[in-house]
């Protein structure tokens, strides 16, 4: 893999693109979450706010931290007894969700609430991302994409309060 970037956040970006994800895959996740509250929200501005969460240094470092791990796996070049435990998405393992949850940690505690909410349902790119296909690893990678979607979500939240104060 070529990386072109040379900010961190152009290199998290290229990441998630190589790795399948796009901005407006992510986008959707949040119109998901947040569809119920806003009304007429439009699907732009869940770009934006997903944009927004990728300016965030420490969404970046969790992005390339996450996706170098999965692609270690991949390539087999984990130590025993990592390597099997990644590469199966081995359900107690819940370091990629440690992660993931210092993405949602950002954007305070109704992250935590759309974060834990997607993971269980996996909406759109989650499932896709969950429904291990060939050789490909995806353990850091759903739960990193569904803290983003959660931290749009609240970021989101955070800019009506009249609107989704309420219910959520
Ligand atoms: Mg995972």
């Amino acid at each position: 893999m070529v990386i072109k970037g040379e900010t961190l956040e152009e290199v998290a970006r290229q990441l998630l693109i190589e790795r399948g994800v796009t901005i407006r895959d992510i986008a959707e996740l949040v119109m998901f979450l947040q569809e119920p509250y806003i009304m007429g929200l439009q699907i732009e501005t869940c770009i934006e706010n997903v944009e927004g969460v990728l300016t965030k240094r420490e969404v970046q470092n969790a992005i390339i931290t996450g996706i170098q791990l999965d692609i270690l796996a991949e390539e087999k070049q984990m130590l025993y007894p990592l390597q099997q435990i990644v590469e199966e998405d081995e359900g107690l393992y819940g370091v990629d969700e440690i992660i993931a949850l210092g993405i949602v940690n950002v954007y305070g505690s109704i992250g935590f609430t759309n974060y834990g909410y997607i993971d269980k349902v996996k909406p759109g790119i989650l499932k896709k991302l969950n429904d291990h296909e060939g050789p490909s690893v995806n353990t850091f990678l759903d739960d990193i994409v569904g803290a983003i979607a959660a931290s749009a979500a609240s970021r989101l939240a955070h800019d009506n309060p009249d609107k989704s104060q309420i219910t959520q």
